[in-house]
C-alpha cells in the first residue's frame, strides 16, 4: 500500500452513528468460504446435537483443543439422550481440562430439558433455542443457520472483529450501544436462506484464520479492496478496545494434598455448587498452612509435609496463587469429614477436577520420606 493511500483514506473509518454495508458482502463471503474456508471440521453436519456441543466448546477454547475433546466427548455421549442420562460428575469429568465448568453444567441441564421437555429433539428456531440454558443469541443463531437454514445473525468475538474492521466501526467495545449497532449490521448483511450456512461458516472461518486479532492476513481476505480498517492503514486498531481495567486482583490459597503413603489414597472434596470450580472435586483449601495442618491432624497422624512450587491460575475476575502443601499421614480409623473422601489416583483423575488440581495430582510422587513435622 502507498503511504499516500494511507493518509488519504484515514477518513475511511466511519462516524459512529452510521454503518453502510459493504456491497455484496454476503456474496463475496460465501464465495470465499466455498473456495477457501474450512470444510472438514467434525461438527460441520446438520445435526443440532453436534453443532450445539461444538459451539459451546468453542466459546472460550481454540479449535485445535476442541477437536480432541469433541471426538472423545461424542464417543462417550453420542446423543443428547446419552448426555442427559449421564450423571453430572461424568459430564464434568469428560469436560475436565476445557475450563469454564459452568458451560458443562449448562450443557447437562440443557440436554435434560431437550430430552424431558422437547422429546429429545432440539427446537428448530433461533428464538426457541435461545431459551435453553447456556445458549445465547449467537449460539442459537449458529445452530439454526447450520441445521435449519434460518436467516439468523451470529455475533461472537470473531465476528465482531470482522464487522468492526470491514465496516470501519470505530466505537469502543465492549459497550451496549456498539453491540446493538453490530447486531443491526449483522442482520442487515444476511444472505438468502440457501446460502446462510456457508455465510455463517464463512464469518467464523474468516475471523479465525484470516482476520485474526493480530497481523490479519488481509491479502487473503475477500474484502481486502474495500475493507475500511485496511484502507485506514491500521486494520489491527479495530475493534477499539475500551481502556483496560486495572490488572486482576490476586488471591492466595493453601491447597492441601493429603496422602496416605501406605495405601496411596488421596483426600478430595466436592466443591459447593457456587463459587469457583462449582461442583468439581478438588483438594481442600485454607488461608494458611497452619490451618491446613490442623485439618490434616483431624484425619490422622501427620508423618511429614512439604511445600510444592507455587501455581498461578487465572480466572476472569482475579488470579489465584496456589501454594500446594503435600502432607503424608497415617489415617485414623473412622476419622472422616463430611465433604470429602479418600480416593486412589485413578479414581480421582476420572472425576471432574480443576486443571491445576489435575496437574498437581499427576506430579510424580517423591519416594523419599517427606520432612517430618517434628523437624520442621
Ligand atoms: S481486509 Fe484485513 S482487516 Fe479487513 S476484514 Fe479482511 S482481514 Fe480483516
Amino acid at each position: 500500500m502507498h503511504a499516500s493511500t494511507v493518509s488519504d483514506t484515514d477518513h475511511a473509518t466511519l462516524p459512529s452513528d452510521s454503518v453502510t454495508p459493504l456491497p455484496d458482502f454476503a456474496t463475496r463471503l460465501v464465495r470465499w468460504q466455498r473456495h477457501s474456508g474450512r470444510h472438514d471440521l467434525p461438527w460441520q453436519v446438520r445435526d443440532p446435537y453436534r453443532v450445539w456441543l461444538s459451539e459451546i466448546m468453542l466459546q472460550q477454547t481454540q479449535v485445535a483443543t476442541v477437536l480432541d475433546y469433541f471426538e472423545r466427548f461424542t464417543a462417550r455421549f453420542p446423543t443428547v439422550q446419552a448426555l442427559a442420562a449421564a450423571p453430572e460428575d461424568e459430564v464434568l469429568a469428560a469436560w475436565s481440562g476445557l475450563g469454564y465448568y459452568r458451560r458443562a453444567r449448562h450443557l447437562h441441564r440443557c440436554a435434560l430439558i431437550v430430552v424431558e421437555t422437547h422429546g429429545g429433539v432440539f427446537p428448530q428456531t433461533a428464538e426457541s433455542l435461545a431459551t435453553l440454558p447456556g445458549i445465547g443469541p449467537s449460539t442459537a443463531a449458529a445452530i439454526a443457520a447450520f441445521c435449519f437454514d434460518e436467516r439468523a445473525a451470529i455475533l461472537d468475538g470473531n465476528v465482531q472483529r470482522v464487522l468492526c474492521r470491514s465496516h470501519g466501526v470505530a466505537d469502543p467495545v465492549p459497550s451496549t450501544a456498539t453491540t446493538r449497532k453490530l447486531w443491526s449490521l449483522a442482520r442487515s448483511l444476511l444472505p438468502q436462506a440457501p446460502d446462510i450456512a456457508a455465510y455463517t461458516q464463512g464469518l467464523m472461518d474468516l475471523g479465525a484464520t484470516v482476520c485474526k486479532p493480530r497481523q490479519p492476513s488481509c491479502g487473503a481476505c475477500p474484502f481486502a479492496g474495500d475493507c475500511r480498517a485496511r484502507l485506514s492503514g491500521d486494520p489491527q486498531r479495530l475493534p477499539l478496545r475500551r481502556p483496560t481495567r486495572k490488572s486482576r486482583p490476586m488471591r492466595h490459597t493453601v491447597m492441601l494434598w493429603l496422602r496416605q503413603p501406605s495405601t496411596g489414597l488421596n483426600w478430595l472434596e466436592r466443591r459447593p455448587p457456587q463459587g469457583i470450580w462449582p461442583g468439581l472435586w478438588s483438594l481442600p483449601q485454607f488461608d494458611t498452612a497452619q490451618q491446613a495442618l490442623q485439618f490434616a491432624a483431624r484425619l490422622g497422624q501427620v508423618i511429614g509435609h512439604q511445600e510444592l512450587a507455587t501455581v498461578r491460575h487465572a480466572f476472569t475476575h482475579f488470579e489465584l496463587t496456589i501454594l500446594p502443601l503435600r502432607v503424608e499421614l497415617q489415617a485414623r480409623p473412622g476419622a472422616a469429614e463430611p465433604q470429602g473422601q479418600w480416593l486412589d489416583l485413578d479414581e480421582a483423575t476420572r472425576l471432574g477436577l480443576p486443571a491445576p488440581v489435575r496437574s498437581l495430582l499427576m506430579q510424580p510422587i517423591a519416594t523419599a520420606p517427606l520432612p517430618s513435622l517434628l523437624q520442621g
